[in-house]
């Protein structure tokens, strides 16, 4: 058994043994054997290939609305599985912009502080300082591409490739924290790091309301039965034919799609549980 240890997710690991990913990270820690990540690519190669940054796709939902899907599961019971509801686009730009902040360019940029182009270089990337370093004459002040971000201290960058593939999935922390074997605090606090980041890079918050990682919501919809509105419970998980909800008021419990046919509205899910949400007017 120990011999599958690091060889997939935890999760993943514990499945094939029919152990629990309880007892598996505990062996795989105890063997000093190191988790294994999610498959993607090395950050030095998404820099190497990095293009210029695209667009956000027209949608229909105004630009900034963060839009869930309603058979996503919000939590789950041992052994499920969630959907790959990554998109794309959010990846590739934050690749892209991540290529961009670790470049080693040696082109000075402009001063973080004052904006000011009255920048030079004052040191090469070399072992001790991974990025190059720029002064500026204005401010007399060092700085280099990250200064002035809230990746400037952020650690553990050779796993922000495998991370910002999750920001845009509709799963919580805990699961993050499991497929990438890293603490609670740690994802809440690049989840945070990353939607700053998201709204300095594009203030107008159409990239940023594309993460949904963390993000619990509730449902709304007219009973199919009793006809009362207002919130309806999600009911456990979800099997192939989707979600289902319970009505308070007359104690039915329907399936999404039912509701949906039976009374033509849509499920409106609202923001429950935003831990990663962004408060602009202190940061
Ligand atoms: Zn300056
Ligand atoms: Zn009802």
């Amino acid at each position: 058994m120990d011999a599958h240890l690091g060889t997939d997710l935890d999760t993943v690991v514990a499945q094939k043994l029919d152990v629990t990913v309880w007892q598996v990270s505990w062996r795989r820690r105890r063997l000093n054997i190191p988790p294994a990540l999610p498959r993607s690519e090395q950050l030095s190669s998404i820099i190497a290939k990095a293009q210029p940054s695209p667009l956000p796709s027209k949608s229909d939902a105004t630009p900034t609305e963060r839009r869930f899907l309603v058979n996503q599961p919000q939590f789950l019971r041992a052994g499920g599985s969630y959907p790959d509801t990554e998109d794309k686009a959010l990846t590739a730009f934050l690749e892209r912009a991540l290529a961009e902040a670790h470049s080693l360019d040696l082109q000075p940029i402009a001063c973080p502080y004052s904006h000011s182009h009255h920048t030079s270089l004052t040191q090469k990337a070399h072992a001790r300082s991974p990025r190059p370093a720029f002064y500026c004459g204005k401010c007399d002040k060092r700085f280099n591409r990250l200064t002035g971000t809230p990746l400037a201290r952020l650690r553990h960058a050779e796993m922000m490739p495998a991370f910002v593939r999750l920001l845009s999935q509709q799963l919580p922390y805990e699961e993050a924290c499991r497929r990438l074997g890293v603490d609670y605090k740690a994802i809440a606090n690049w989840t945070k790091k990353f939607r700053l980041w998201l709204l300095q890079l594009d203030p107008s918050g159409r990239w940023e309301a594309k993460v949904l990682l963390g993000i619990k919501t509730r449902a709304y919809i007219q009973c199919p039965r009793c006809g009362a509105e207002g919130e309806k419970q999600f009911l456990g998980g979800s099997d192939h034919r989707g979600r289902r909800l319970i009505c308070s008021a007359c104690s039915t419990t329907f399936g999404v799609r039912d509701a949906e046919l039976l009374t033509q509205q849509r499920v409106r899910l609202e923001i429950l549980y935003d831990p990663g949400k962004v408060d602009t007017l202190t940061t």
